[in-house]
Protein backbone atom coordinates (compact mmCIF):
# COMPACT_ATOMS: atom_id res chain seq x y z
CA UNK A 1 0.00 0.00 0.00
CA UNK A 2 1.03 3.23 -1.21
CA UNK A 3 2.86 5.94 2.00
CA UNK A 4 -0.13 8.26 1.47
CA UNK A 5 -2.28 5.67 1.33
CA UNK A 6 -1.38 4.33 4.59
CA UNK A 7 -1.06 8.12 6.42
CA UNK A 8 -4.75 8.79 5.04
CA UNK A 9 -5.80 5.51 6.77
CA UNK A 10 -4.42 6.08 9.92
CA UNK A 11 -1.69 3.61 10.31
CA UNK A 12 0.34 4.27 13.55
CA UNK A 13 3.56 3.43 15.39
CA UNK A 14 3.73 -0.51 16.24
CA UNK A 15 5.15 0.88 20.20
CA UNK A 16 3.80 3.62 21.15
CA UNK A 17 0.87 3.81 18.88
CA UNK A 18 1.46 7.59 17.56
CA UNK A 19 -0.05 8.44 14.45
CA UNK A 20 2.77 7.70 11.48
CA UNK A 21 3.72 10.36 9.23
CA UNK A 22 3.99 9.66 5.29
CA UNK A 23 7.29 8.68 5.49
CA UNK A 24 7.56 6.18 8.26
CA UNK A 25 5.85 3.02 8.35
CA UNK A 26 5.69 0.20 11.00
CA UNK A 27 7.85 2.24 13.81
CA UNK A 28 7.80 5.77 13.92
CA UNK A 29 11.25 7.28 13.49
CA UNK A 30 11.48 8.22 17.62
CA UNK A 31 10.80 4.71 18.32
CA UNK A 32 13.44 3.60 15.79
CA UNK A 33 16.08 5.53 16.64
CA UNK A 34 16.40 3.64 19.99
CA UNK A 35 15.92 0.25 19.45
CA UNK A 36 18.22 -2.18 20.85
CA UNK A 37 20.56 -2.37 17.94
CA UNK A 38 23.10 -5.21 17.51
CA UNK A 39 24.35 -4.65 14.09
CA UNK A 40 26.04 -8.27 14.32
CA UNK A 41 28.48 -9.39 11.95
CA UNK A 42 29.42 -12.95 13.16
CA UNK A 43 29.45 -16.13 11.37
CA UNK A 44 28.37 -19.74 12.59
CA UNK A 45 30.63 -22.92 11.22
CA UNK A 46 28.10 -25.71 9.19
CA UNK A 47 29.30 -29.01 8.89
CA UNK A 48 27.97 -29.35 5.09
CA UNK A 49 29.85 -33.25 4.96
CA UNK A 50 31.28 -35.55 7.42
CA UNK A 51 34.74 -34.29 6.07
CA UNK A 52 33.99 -30.64 5.24
CA UNK A 53 33.05 -27.51 7.17
CA UNK A 54 32.33 -24.20 6.40
CA UNK A 55 31.54 -20.77 7.82
CA UNK A 56 28.28 -19.28 7.20
CA UNK A 57 28.18 -15.55 7.49
CA UNK A 58 25.66 -13.35 9.83
CA UNK A 59 23.81 -10.17 10.27
CA UNK A 60 21.49 -9.27 12.36
CA UNK A 61 20.08 -5.87 12.96
CA UNK A 62 18.29 -5.73 16.20
CA UNK A 63 18.63 -7.25 19.91
CA UNK A 64 16.20 -9.87 20.90
CA UNK A 65 15.24 -9.89 24.64
CA UNK A 66 12.20 -11.08 26.50
CA UNK A 67 11.40 -7.82 27.93
CA UNK A 68 12.42 -5.22 25.02
CA UNK A 69 10.77 -3.64 22.37
CA UNK A 70 11.92 -5.99 19.71
CA UNK A 71 10.07 -8.52 21.55
CA UNK A 72 6.75 -6.97 20.49
CA UNK A 73 7.72 -5.93 17.02
CA UNK A 74 8.57 -10.18 16.45
CA UNK A 75 5.05 -11.60 18.44
CA UNK A 76 3.80 -8.83 16.18
CA UNK A 77 4.61 -10.24 12.76
CA UNK A 78 4.59 -13.63 14.12
CA UNK A 79 1.56 -13.85 15.78
CA UNK A 80 -1.08 -10.88 15.61
CA UNK A 81 -1.18 -11.41 11.20
CA UNK A 82 0.84 -7.77 11.09
CA UNK A 83 2.91 -9.23 7.77
CA UNK A 84 3.20 -5.43 6.62
CA UNK A 85 5.28 -4.51 9.38
CA UNK A 86 7.59 -7.49 8.90
CA UNK A 87 7.75 -6.17 5.40
CA UNK A 88 8.63 -2.36 6.87
CA UNK A 89 11.28 -3.94 9.23
CA UNK A 90 12.97 -5.13 6.20
CA UNK A 91 12.80 -2.03 4.67
CA UNK A 92 14.17 -0.02 7.75
CA UNK A 93 16.81 -3.00 8.37
CA UNK A 94 18.47 -2.95 4.29
CA UNK A 95 18.38 1.20 4.65
CA UNK A 96 20.30 1.39 7.65
CA UNK A 97 22.82 -1.59 6.05
CA UNK A 98 22.99 0.54 2.97
CA UNK A 99 25.06 2.87 4.80
CA UNK A 100 27.55 0.76 5.19
CA UNK A 101 29.78 0.90 2.03
CA UNK A 102 31.23 -2.47 2.31
CA UNK A 103 28.61 -3.77 2.53
CA UNK A 104 27.99 -6.58 -0.61
CA UNK A 105 24.78 -7.41 -1.31
CA UNK A 106 23.23 -10.54 -1.97
CA UNK A 107 21.84 -11.45 -5.44
CA UNK A 108 18.94 -13.58 -4.23
CA UNK A 109 17.17 -13.94 -0.79
CA UNK A 110 15.55 -16.93 0.48
CA UNK A 111 13.60 -16.95 3.57
CA UNK A 112 13.56 -19.59 5.48
CA UNK A 113 10.82 -21.72 4.70
CA UNK A 114 7.26 -22.47 6.94
CA UNK A 115 6.02 -25.96 6.40
CA UNK A 116 2.79 -25.83 4.44
CA UNK A 117 0.52 -26.41 7.22
CA UNK A 118 1.80 -23.62 9.51
CA UNK A 119 2.02 -21.38 6.15
CA UNK A 120 -1.70 -21.61 5.72
CA UNK A 121 -2.26 -20.87 9.28
CA UNK A 122 -0.40 -18.44 9.24
CA UNK A 123 -1.52 -16.50 5.89
CA UNK A 124 2.02 -15.63 5.37
CA UNK A 125 5.56 -16.44 5.71
CA UNK A 126 7.12 -13.48 8.21
CA UNK A 127 10.49 -14.22 6.86
CA UNK A 128 9.13 -13.70 3.03
CA UNK A 129 7.82 -10.41 3.54
CA UNK A 130 11.49 -9.01 5.52
CA UNK A 131 13.00 -10.33 2.14
CA UNK A 132 10.63 -8.57 0.17
CA UNK A 133 11.31 -5.75 2.49
CA UNK A 134 15.28 -6.39 1.94
CA UNK A 135 14.84 -6.67 -1.60
CA UNK A 136 12.83 -3.73 -2.30
CA UNK A 137 15.33 -1.09 -0.56
CA UNK A 138 18.56 -3.40 -1.62
CA UNK A 139 17.70 -4.86 -4.88
CA UNK A 140 18.18 -8.99 -5.34
CA UNK A 141 15.32 -11.69 -6.13
CA UNK A 142 13.22 -13.37 -4.22
CA UNK A 143 13.21 -17.64 -4.38
CA UNK A 144 10.96 -19.04 -2.27
CA UNK A 145 11.20 -22.49 -5.22
CA UNK A 146 14.70 -23.69 -4.09
CA UNK A 147 14.24 -24.50 -0.32
CA UNK A 148 11.17 -26.22 1.42
CA UNK A 149 10.21 -27.13 5.18
CA UNK A 150 9.22 -30.73 4.20
CA UNK A 151 8.96 -31.98 8.59
CA UNK A 152 6.32 -30.18 10.11
CA UNK A 153 7.18 -29.08 13.89
CA UNK A 154 5.85 -28.17 17.07
CA UNK A 155 6.88 -24.47 17.95
CA UNK A 156 10.61 -24.26 18.42
CA UNK A 157 10.13 -21.68 21.66
CA UNK A 158 9.48 -24.44 25.00
CA UNK A 159 12.68 -26.53 23.48
CA UNK A 160 16.04 -26.75 24.64
CA UNK A 161 19.29 -25.80 22.88
CA UNK A 162 19.73 -29.64 21.60
CA UNK A 163 16.18 -29.99 21.23
CA UNK A 164 15.85 -27.40 18.64
CA UNK A 165 19.01 -28.64 17.03
CA UNK A 166 17.61 -32.36 16.74
CA UNK A 167 13.87 -30.97 15.74
CA UNK A 168 15.01 -28.92 12.63
CA UNK A 169 18.08 -31.17 11.12
CA UNK A 170 16.28 -32.66 8.60
CA UNK A 171 13.58 -30.24 8.13
CA UNK A 172 15.11 -29.08 5.16
CA UNK A 173 14.93 -30.12 1.24
CA UNK A 174 16.81 -27.92 -1.69
CA UNK A 175 14.45 -28.38 -4.59
CA UNK A 176 16.70 -28.30 -7.33
CA UNK A 177 20.51 -27.85 -8.19
CA UNK A 178 21.95 -24.59 -8.25
CA UNK A 179 21.21 -23.52 -12.44
CA UNK A 180 24.89 -22.32 -13.74
CA UNK A 181 23.05 -19.15 -14.53
CA UNK A 182 22.15 -18.50 -11.17
CA UNK A 183 24.22 -15.58 -9.40
CA UNK A 184 26.58 -16.68 -6.37
CA UNK A 185 25.37 -15.33 -3.33
CA UNK A 186 22.56 -16.61 -1.53
CA UNK A 187 21.09 -14.68 1.72
CA UNK A 188 18.85 -16.50 4.08
CA UNK A 189 16.24 -14.32 5.81
CA UNK A 190 14.73 -15.05 9.01
CA UNK A 191 13.14 -13.31 11.88
CA UNK A 192 15.28 -14.21 14.51
CA UNK A 193 18.55 -16.37 15.41
CA UNK A 194 18.62 -18.17 18.70
CA UNK A 195 21.11 -21.05 18.44
CA UNK A 196 21.19 -21.08 14.63
CA UNK A 197 20.20 -24.78 14.39
CA UNK A 198 17.01 -23.45 12.02
CA UNK A 199 19.64 -21.23 9.66
CA UNK A 200 22.05 -24.54 9.74
CA UNK A 201 20.11 -26.86 8.46
CA UNK A 202 19.01 -24.39 5.25
CA UNK A 203 22.51 -23.93 5.17
CA UNK A 204 23.62 -27.53 4.75
CA UNK A 205 20.05 -28.29 2.47
CA UNK A 206 21.04 -25.28 0.27
CA UNK A 207 24.81 -26.72 0.45
CA UNK A 208 24.27 -30.36 -1.11
CA UNK A 209 22.70 -28.62 -4.30
CA UNK A 210 25.51 -26.97 -5.12
CA UNK A 211 24.91 -23.21 -3.44
CA UNK A 212 28.05 -22.73 -1.99
CA UNK A 213 27.98 -19.19 -0.58
CA UNK A 214 25.22 -18.54 1.36
CA UNK A 215 25.08 -16.17 4.19
CA UNK A 216 22.00 -15.69 6.65
CA UNK A 217 20.70 -12.16 7.42
CA UNK A 218 18.00 -11.78 10.29
CA UNK A 219 16.15 -9.43 11.94
CA UNK A 220 17.25 -9.78 15.45
CA UNK A 221 19.48 -12.03 17.43
CA UNK A 222 18.90 -13.48 21.00
CA UNK A 223 22.64 -12.76 22.42
CA UNK A 224 25.36 -13.36 21.05
CA UNK A 225 26.24 -16.95 18.63
CA UNK A 226 29.68 -18.53 20.48
ZN1 LIG B 1 6.61 5.08 18.10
Amino acid sequence: MHAWMRFWLGESCRLCSAGLLPMESGVCTGCLGVLPFAWMRNSLPVAVNEKQQINMPIRSWLLFSEHNAVRTLIHRIKYQSDAHLAFDLGCAMAKDFRSDASMVWPDVWIPVPLHAKRRRQRGYNQSEMLAKGLATVGGGSIDTHSLIRHLHSESQTKKSRKGRAENVQQAFLCTRSKPPEMPLKIALVDDVITTGSTLKSCCMALNCSGFTQVEAWTLACSGWLD
